[in-house]
């Protein structure tokens, strides 16, 4: 029966860095000389085979054992030393980290891909690589010389681990209410007091040092997150020799019980309960909240990517149990009592939950890698303007990613824990802890709603509606330049519609807003969210449409496959199938998956305002 190991769409990664994004025209810059295309499908290869061969036979067995606490620190799965330590050795949890201080230096995409594996291979422990990478990064920004030189090699070897403690139990979504307090003992260090809670990797036994990056008030500052400033808290201190020195006063109070991630310790942290926690500032005073958003943006993509990983393990576990359960017999037979039963994948509505599964997932890999790919191009940017462009794709994107794909994931696994029927409940299937693993992600790092109001205030609405026109320009666009396509034409009529949609969407509104206020416009901010994306992943798997159809008749006339008819033609060659697929993958998506998140939007179109005014 169906492997309980991870395994991901290879051919469609291949087909989205070579092809799609042709991510080896990086090696034309001095930043990614040493990446030409092969060596970083050759990095991609191999990072899936360490997720496969190494991570992944650990996602059950740390899922039963989770972790606990001895003598005050957290103990987590002993399956999960080794791979731990195998990541760093092999370069897998750092891959894209600077090389100044040992990572590999390879793109943000193909760190990001590398990542997509491990984390479908066992979330738990790519989060301790994610939060460490992403604590170190904002050191490697804004930390003094003194702090780089302390910590961040020893980050990127995997020596310590880092993590990101915004939340407190009175400061969640809203991370300005925190309480955290620091006091100025000179020289850049400060005195830490308050509790963090939910802090993820918040401690264990993996590394000998635990880095926590903590959002603090400074005494006196405002309130609001204009008053958060960031600093770097150690568990233990380090010495100027680089020797670990006195434990500086941070307890671990308690881990939580949760529902899913058990390799992964969610702490509650006491900072300075005997008033000795120093930390060491990042950046300035009241400059908090603008360098966590740094580590923030990328962590936001990143927890996109856990909907993209999830979905994209449970599609191909469901696909392959598909393939091998037998039950019931073809329903065009069916009268026919002499007939065998079938596997499951020849049911109409199995296929349909498939084709279902594999569009979205194809259409978040397409959002996530193009959303990865700008920060790869913002760096190699040669004047302001690219550059400005690149952030403002990145800025427009992000929530996107977080909010849309880790929705769609869930939805993603959870068909496909149906199209396993009763065994995808039980734990000898990977689907029940995939779904539990997968439902934080519409949580942590901003809820989807909170992802969705950042879209609309922060992005749409400001600088009159600036990152939406451009958003609207790259559609036109493709619409102008593929109109008359062939074979795409049907297809990017329809999309011209939503576009339309969309763009009367954004005139109402200002309208509501000036009519009802604000609060009309956050009723509805999530089906928005849920809407714009989808067309933006739309746009993206267009574009992979146009490629696939132009290879499928390069492939025809280079073998003389013209008169064969489709489904045979596919027959004759393996790549043809892929390409095939990628067309109607991409026409399910823009013809029936598009208009199942237009439909949220309904309400909104009516201006139905029920929800404010209901008693509940
Ligand atoms: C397993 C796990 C790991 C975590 N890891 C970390 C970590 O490493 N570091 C860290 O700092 N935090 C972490 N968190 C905390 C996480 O980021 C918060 O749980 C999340 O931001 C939501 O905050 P909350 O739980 O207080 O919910 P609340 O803020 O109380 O929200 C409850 C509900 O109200 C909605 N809501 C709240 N405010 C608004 C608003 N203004 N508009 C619309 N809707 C709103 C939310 O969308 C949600 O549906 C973690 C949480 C969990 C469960």
């Amino acid at each position: 029966m169906s492997s309980t190991n991870l395994t991901l769409d290879q051919r469609d990664i291949s087909f989205a860095i070579r092809d799609w994004l042709q991510i080896g025209r990086l090696k034309n810059y001095k930043k990614y000389a040493e990446f030409d295309q092969t060596t970083l499908e050759m990095i991609v290869e191999e990072g899936i085979s360490f997720a496969i061969e190494v991570v992944s036979p650990t996602r059950a067995e740390s899922d039963r054992n989770g972790c606990r606490i001895e003598n005050g620190r957290v103990k987590v799965s002993e399956c999960l030393h080794k791979p731990y330590q195998r990541a760093y050795e092999l370069g897998w949890a750092s891959t894209s980290n600077s090389q100044e201080y040992g990572g590999m230096g390879a793109p943000a995409t193909i760190g990001l891909i590398v990542s997509e594996a491990i984390n479908g291979a066992n979330l738990g422990l790519g989060m301790f690589f994610g939060l460490t990478s992403g604590a170190a990064k904002l050191i490697e920004t804004y930390g003094s010389e003194m702090l780089k030189g302390k910590y961040i090699s020893k980050m990127y070897k995997g020596q310590y681990t880092g993590t990101m403690c915004l939340s407190e139990p009175h400061a969640g979504s809203d991370v300005g209410a925190g309480i955290t307090s620091a006091e100025r003992l000179g020289d850049g260090v400060y005195k830490i007091k308050g509790t963090k809670c939910w802090i993820s990797s918040g401690d264990s036994d993996l590394g000998e040092n635990v880095i926590h990056t903590v959002l603090a008030r400074v005494k006196g500052a405002p309130n609001g997150t204009k008053g958060l400033s960031l600093f770097v808290v150690p568990y233990f201190r380090v010495n100027d020799d680089g020797s670990l020195g006195e434990w500086n006063d941070v307890t671990v109070a308690s881990i939580e019980n949760k529902m899913g991630i058990h390799s992964s310790p969610t702490a509650v942290l006491n900072f300075g309960d005997n008033n000795d926690c120093m930390g060491w500032i990042l950046g300035s005073e009241g400059q908090g909240i603008t360098a966590m958003f740094q580590m923030m943006n990328t962590a936001r993509i990143y927890t996109g990517l856990i909907g993209l990983s999830m979905g994209g393990a449970a599609y191909e576990n469901a696909k392959t149990y598909a393939h091998e359960r037998i039950q019931g017999t073809n329903i065009s037979k069916i009268r026919d009592l002499s007939q065998q039963s079938v596997a499951i994948i020849e049911h109409p509505a199995v296929r349909l939950n498939l084709i279902n599964m594999k569009s979205r997932v194809e259409a978040m890999r397409a959002l996530i890698y193009y959303t990865a790919f700008q920060f790869d191009l913002e760096r190699i940017a040669e004047t302001s303007d690219e550059k400005e462009n690149r952030q403002n794709m990145i800025d427009l994107l992000t929530p996107m990613c977080k909010g849309w794909c880790t929705e769609v994931g869930l939805e993603v696994v959870q068909t496909g824990l149906q199209v396993m029927g009763g065994v995808g409940y039980t734990k000898d299937f990977p689907l029940e802890q995939l779904y539990r693993d997968a439902r934080i992600s519409t949580i942590y790092e901003g809820t989807t709603d909170i992802q969705a109001l950042d879209l609309i205030g922060r992005k749409i609405l400001r600088n009159d509606g600036a990152l939406f026109q451009i958003l609207m320009k790259h559609f036109s666009e493709l619409i102008t330049e593929k109109k008359d396509h062939e074979e795409m034409g049907h297809l990017i009529c329809i999309f011209e519609g939503y576009c339309e949609s969309l763009f009367e969407t954004s005139m109402s509104t200002q309208k509501i807003l000036n009519e009802r206020g604000m609060e009309a416009i956050a009723l509805y901010a999530t089906p928005f969210l849920m809407f714009i994306s989808s067309v933006t992943a739309g746009w993206l798997l267009l574009q992979q449409a146009v490629i696939a159809s132009e290879t499928l008749s390069k492939i025809r006339s280079k073998e003389g496959l013209e008169d064969l008819d489709d489904s045979d033609f596919i027959l004759k060659n393996e790549n043809a199938i892929f390409y095939s697929n990628k067309l109607k993958t991409t026409r399910y998506f823009l013809e029936a998956v598009i208009p199942q998140y237009h439909a949220l939007l309904e309400g909104g179109k009516k201006q139905n305002f029920d929800a404010l005014e209901i008693t509940f």
